[in-house]
């Protein structure tokens, strides 16, 4: 718990890490404090997303019809280089899972599962947005992902926090798939900046693009639950989603029944058929899903990773 940075505090510690910074005009005053009559701060961390688009500097500045700006702190451009925002209340985080905001407030780890979406992380948390396309497929050049690393490390270096304090949007407010690389790769390479004198140079290396994970024993979880339960039961809304669109993709399953979140009868048959296909048979090949299975249809369709 600390008290937000000011702007000219803001500006001295990302240009002490070692960050080349740009100020957009009017940054200063920018925020949402006055409108929503809710200050920021106390915060507690820093949360890390990508803007699943480009050219949006402004975008994130002036905000959407429905969402009213500043989107964020800072924005990172592939090219543009880091920019300041906003001081204040930015609309980045939005309902967040509050044991994942109480496990950053603590710094403890791992991070609690986000299946919950009950507490305002705009209250508590910084906000960068990562101009990338957010597809997997997208790079990070390793210069971006550098200056991703220094804006994180500064705001902890000055509160006096670990890379325990860092989180990815993916995190905390389920259904959300960004920053598109793997965070546990983003704290450590945070960890290591911590360690060093602020200011100086060093290399790390660009991450390649993370595809999305599934966790195997939540999905088989979801196949039990879901079909017995009331009509569009939902138990595990993002795995469930991946694993029905790669099921279309093979043809085992209608898109008419994918992408509700449950992983309802249709579901199960469908997923039945590719064990069969896979040369399962017997309670092998009952719907229920596998890791090996699993592990196989993400790298036929190159959706997702399987994780235990
Ligand atoms: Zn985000």
């Amino acid at each position: 718990m600390a008290t937000p940075l000011s702007a000219d505090r803001l500006l001295a510690v990302l240009k002490a890490e070692g960050l080349t910074v740009h100020e957009h005009a009017g940054w200063r005053t920018h925020e949402r404090d006055a409108a929503t009559g809710k200050p920021f701060g106390p915060v507690i961390g820093v949360l890390i997303h990508h803007t699943a688009g480009q050219n949006d500097k402004e975008l994130c500045f002036n905000g959407r019809p429905d969402l009213p700006g500043p989107l964020c702190h800072g924005w990172l451009g592939k090219t543009e280089g880091l920019w300041l925002l906003s001081a204040g209340r930015a609309n980045h985080a939005g309902l967040v899972d509050v044991d994942v905001l109480n496990a950053l407030r603590a710094e403890a780890s791992p991070l609690p599962k986000d299946d919950q979406a009950n507490a305002d992380g705009n209250d508590v948390l910084y906000g960068l947005e990562i101009e990338n396309r957010g597809n997997g497929q997208d790079p990070y050049p390793a210069g971006q992902y550098r200056q991703a690393v220094l804006w994180a490390a500064a705001i902890c270096r000055a509160h006096g926090w670990s890379e325990k304090s860092v989180a990815g949007h993916k995190e905390c407010q389920p259904g959300k798939v960004d920053p598109s690389f793997d965070m546990d790769v983003f704290r450590a390479d945070v960890r290591a900046q911590l360690a060093k004198t602020p200011g100086k140079t060093a290399t790390t290396p660009a991450p390649t693009p993370s595809k999305p994970r599934v966790d195997v024993s939540r999905l088989v979880t979801a196949a039990r639950t879901d079909p017995g339960a009331r009509q569009g039961h939902v138990t595990y809304m993002t795995g469930v989603n991946l694993v029905e669109a790669a099921l279309v993709k093979v043809g085992y399953l209608s898109k008419t029944y994918a992408g509700d979140g449950s992983f309802g009868s249709r579901t199960v048959d469908a997923y039945a058929r590719w064990q069969r296909h896979l040369g399962y048979s017997g309670t092998a090949a009952d719907g229920i899903p596998g890791r090996t299975s699993l592990a196989k249809l993400g790298d036929r369709t190159g959706l997702f990773t399987v994780v235990a």
